[in-house]
């Protein structure tokens, strides 16, 4: 059964000067899979932990299904929590290891043992059940990881980089299991994950954290159209910005007056667009630009494009071929075009 979870102003406080948290906020539907996205060392485990239980958060309350949980214990927290590394116990088989939290629970023997069958079922481990841990890839203890915390039927299924360890295919399969068990068991979820694109991947929402602090909580596709701050717009690859001011409902920038499809703030402002929006043709925000620079990536090809005041970066499909030094036009278009507060 999905709860909703609540974290009002957590902070959390290791010793040292800096918090590890400061002053997070977020709410998580039931059923959502929201994903705990920031560089190394910006707190997201913290935060997990902090929900999880294994964490008092120096200040701020967490809620699941309006109850505040801060004085519960964790083992009372109907949590799950899946780590990066599995943590099987070794001397115990795969059915022993997923079953574990059920015996603690006291479940019947019987009910226990369907249990396990039936999580085992779901991450489709169900012919190991009688191995030991160590004869299983890293993948498979993954997945009996995974069925350990799916066997308790948590309200809160907790995920702390779970794949970072895994090679680039089989984090894919990962990420696809984890889908299919999100949408047929509806977990309230929460993933941890430094990789931006797996955020997207996985998640409803997204949560980006930095050096603690919730910089945006919005659903994938806004941090890209819509990012809250430069510092959002670059951790997802946006690579230009260009200075300007709001006059007249358009924006005054070095590349002549821009027109975007969204309001732009008053003032000083700065615009983004990504690198693959660029185009190269003529038109509404268009200029004249050379080609600074080229460098072939397989799927694309990034160029530096450079005008008299500035330059900005486009990316372009490999059929269309430039040379360093090829005078060209190329269009901003409006709807591409962000403007943040400079
Ligand atoms: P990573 O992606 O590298 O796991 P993270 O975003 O999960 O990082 P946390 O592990 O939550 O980050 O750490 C946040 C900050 O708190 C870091 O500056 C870290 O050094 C510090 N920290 C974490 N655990 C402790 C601890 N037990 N004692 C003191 N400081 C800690």
């Amino acid at each position: 059964m999905a709860a909703r979870l609540e974290l009002e102003h957590v902070s959390h406080r290791y010793g040292g000067d800096a918090p590890a948290l400061e002053d997070l906020s977020l709410a998580v539907e039931p059923g959502e899979l929201v994903a705990l996205l920031g560089p190394s060392g910006c707190g997201k485990t913290t935060a997990l932990k902090v929900v999880a239980g294994l964490l008092r958060p120096t200040s701020g309350d967490v809620r699941v299904g309006g109850r505040s949980v801060v004085g519960t214990p964790p083992e009372r927290r109907e949590a799950a929590m899946v780590f990066q590394k599995p943590l099987l116990f070794p001397h115990m088989s795969v059915a022993r290891n997923v079953g574990f939290g059920l015996k603690m629970r006291k479940a019947p023997k019987e009910e226990a043992e369907s249990k396990v069958h039936e999580a085992l079922r779901r991450v489709r481990m169900e012919g190991f059940a009688d191995r030991p841990p160590e004869e299983l890839s890293g993948g498979q203890q993954q997945r009996v990881a995974l069925a350990r915390a799916l066997v308790t039927e948590p309200k809160l299924l907790l995920l702390d980089e779970p794949f970072s360890a895994l090679d680039a295919n089989l984090r894919e399969e990962m990420r696809e299991l984890v889908l299919r068990l999100q949408r047929e068991g509806g977990h309230t979820t929460v993933f941890v994950t430094h990789d931006q694109e797996e955020a997207v991947v996985l998640a409803d929402r997204i949560a980006l954290v930095f050096e603690g602090s919730l910089q945006m909580y919005d659903e994938p596709q806004a941090f890209y159209d819509r990012p809250a701050t430069r510092e959002v717009a670059r951790f997802f690859g946006a690579t230009n910005f260009i200075e300007g001011r709001t006059e007249n409902g358009s924006v005054r920038t070095p590349l002549g007056e821009l027109r975007l499809a969204s309001a732009a703030p008053p003032g000083g402002v700065t615009l983004t667009i990504r690198p693959e929006a660029v185009r190269l043709e003529g038109g509404e925000n268009s200029f004249r630009a050379r080609v600074l620079s080229a460098s072939y990536l397989g799927t694309q090809v990034q160029y530096e494009l450079g005008t008299d005041q500035t330059t900005l970066r486009a990316a372009l499909p490999p059929h269309v071929r430039l040379a360093v030094g090829d005078e060209i036009t190329a269009r901003l278009p409006p709807e591409s075009l962000w403007a943040l507060r400079a």
